[in-house]
């Protein structure tokens, strides 16, 4: 199973990962995994590459 997290504090809101994958969406300027347990890892990974301060975390 796939785990998909965002560090509320490390997030600065600049919507990066929305843009990159539809598996978030902002919710108070804060970025919010939409399924937090993906059967798949998808886009999620291409998402955590990009974010400038590493907040979003998936593991396998
Ligand atoms: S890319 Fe990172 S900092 Fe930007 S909104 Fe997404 S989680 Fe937050």
């Amino acid at each position: 199973m796939v785990k998909v997290s965002v560090d509320k504090n490390k997030c600065i809101g600049c919507g990066e990962c929305v843009k990159i994958c539809k598996n978030f969406k902002m919710v108070n300027n804060k970025s919010v995994p939409v399924d937090k347990n993906p059967k798949e890892i998808g886009c999620n990974e291409k998402a955590a590459k990009n974010c400038p301060t590493k907040a979003i975390k998936v593991s396998k």
